[in-house]
């Protein structure tokens, strides 16, 4: 099996993939309305890598347990793409390392595996200082 494959695999057993309902994006404003809108009643594996690219700057906005329930959509579409906007999203994110006391230790390995794989193979790869900044911070805070 591939690299890519199997972190998908590991992906699908780490996070099941259960409609998420309630509000997502807890903070009152008309984007966070929108945005919890938009999410509620899907599964992870609902989420399209185009839609994904379109919500920019939505992780953040995302309860602990909304992120759980969804990030792993942005994992999958990393590892399918590691170029597409939605995985440079992904990163920026999990370098602030603000999500991770909300997922298990394992959940928290596959973060780790997803990060390596997308750093070393997106376009600048992993000599690029940038990426190595974004990798020792993922795996100091995941
Ligand atoms: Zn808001």
């Amino acid at each position: 099996m591939s690299e890519r494959d199997d972190l998908l695999v590991r992906i699908k057993k780490s996070f099941p993939a259960e409609p998420w309902s309630g509000r997502a994006a807890p903070h009152e404003c008309p984007q966070c309305s929108a945005l919890s809108l938009q999410l509620d009643g899907r599964a992870w594996t609902d989420l399209d890598g185009a839609e994904l690219d379109e919500l920019d700057v939505v992780l953040p906005l995302l309860s602990p347990e909304a992120f759980r329930s969804l990030v792993p959509a942005w994992l999958h579409h990393a590892v399918m793409d590691p170029d597409r906007p939605a995985a440079g999203y992904l990163i920026v994110h999990l370098e602030g390392g603000e999500h991770a006391p909300g997922l298990s230790r394992a959940q928290r390995d596959v973060v780790r595996a997803v990060v390596r794989f997308v750093l070393a193979n997106n376009i600048w790869g992993d000599d690029d200082e940038g990426n190595r900044r974004a990798l020792a911070a993922v795996e100091s805070l995941w």
